[in-house]
């Protein structure tokens, strides 16, 4: 890295140089050194051109120039040895830009496409895109369509994305001669061993661009609104995505749009709790409910119904609610809603009430009194706590 010209010389431009003069040396160099135009020392004139352009297209990025400025050509390297790549310019801005948006709602994923990784020979498709809309129980029951209005990247009105000015088109890019691709051979001590990458000055677009669209800088896209109707099955899990083909950002090089993935939340709803199409609602009822039955009514999902709660109906016991759970997001058929008895234990009594209860335990033949089950356990309870048990 440190045989690298210092950028500013490379373009014969002072360090404080305003965009219009950085582009008007690079235009004057990039015609000099194209390899096209110089068909008698092409290999010079190639490198030569190749570096022009990098100095071009890192001065003319404000995040770059200003971490050149501080750093050195490391500064520029988002991993160090990496070469000089193309689609990182183009995609960086483009990133920043969406994390800024809409709240934190909305930002990269970097699925499949993206910057790094695994590059593909050919174009790039774009970035996608995650979106996070949360719903109520009842909505993810019913289902919706949803209109979402998103602050991304859009391809560029005033070039249509092919990020060439107005009036000009992207040229047959000199190093790969529209390829898209290099061969490099290395000599290794066990033979020669070529390896094929994407064109390092094209990213693999095979085109190159001389007179960037001002509109969007070369980048072939520019920040705008745009309005995406999505429509959510009923019964979709928490955490379930649904994928929006082409409406992720726009490829930087003439690739195929990105994804858009809205990831639906549902919200807790404190009366029911669900697993898959399965819902369990609990259900307070009376002592002399539970002993002598009753039908009662019972919220679900979908408003209420009437449920038979059979005599002698214990503390816990679980009773279902046939075909009254959550859709299945494929077959719509819908599972069933458990509902779990809890007996509640009166806290306070009526003078009338204790009567009663007082003759009912009497009749059961368990009124606490001396000697009985209950002060005997009390007695073994009270050894236990002096022995620190
Ligand atoms: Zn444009
Ligand atoms: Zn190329």
């Amino acid at each position: 890295m440190s045989t690298k010209k210092d950028y500013y010389e490379l373009l014969g431009v002072a360090k404080d140089a305003g965009e219009d003069e950085i582009k008007k040396a690079y235009r004057k160099l990039a015609r000099t050194y194209h390899p096209d135009l110089n068909p008698e020392n092409k290999e010079e004139a190639e490198e030569r051109f190749k570096e022009v352009s990098e100095a071009y297209e890192v001065l003319m990025d404000k995040d770059k120039r200003a971490r050149y400025d501080q750093y050195g050509h490391e500064g520029v390297y988002s991993n160090g040895a990496g070469g000089f790549q193309w689609s990182d310019f183009t995609h960086y801005s483009d990133i920043e830009d969406l994390f800024g948006g809409l709240g934190g709602t909305i930002f990269d994923m970097f699925f499949g496409g993206g910057r790094g990784g695994s590059r593909r020979r050919g174009p790039q498709k774009g970035a996608d895109l995650r979106y996070d809309l949360s719903v109520t129980l009842h909505q993810a029951f019913e289902g919706l369509e949803k209109s979402l209005t998103l602050e991304k990247s859009v391809t560029c009105p005033e070039c249509g994305g092919s990020r060439a000015k107005k009036g000009t088109s992207p040229r047959t890019c000199p190093q790969c001669h529209g390829t898209g691709q290099m061969q490099s051979v290395r000599n290794t001590p066990f033979g020669q061993f070529a390896s094929v990458s994407p064109c390092s000055m094209c990213s693999g677009t095979g085109q190159f661009i001389e007179e960037p669209c001002p509109a969007c800088r070369g980048r072939g896209a520019v920040r705008g609104k745009r309005k995406i109707d999505v429509r959510i099955p009923a019964g979709i899990d928490d955490g379930a995505h649904i994928r929006v083909s082409g409406e992720g950002n726009p490829s930087p090089s003439g690739g195929p749009q990105g994804d858009l993935y809205v990831v639906v939340h549902v919200e807790q709803d404190p009366r029911f709790y669900r697993e898959g199409t399965e819902v369990v609602h609990e259900r307070h009822i009376s002592y002399p409910q539970a002993a002598l039955g009753d039908e009662i009514t019972v919220e679900t999902i979908d408003g209420k119904v009437k449920m038979r709660i059979p005599s002698g109906t214990q503390h816990g016991a679980v009773l279902r609610l046939r075909g009254k759970g959550m859709p299945d997001m494929r077959t719509g058929r819908r599972g069933d809603q458990h509902v779990k008895v809890l007996v509640d234990v009166p806290t306070s009594l009526t003078d009338e009430q204790r009567g009663l209860l007082e003759q009912l335990a009497a009749s059961f033949g368990d009124s606490p009194e001396p000697g009985s089950k209950q002060s005997k356990k009390k007695k073994k309870k009270g050894i236990l706590d002096s022995l620190g048990l």
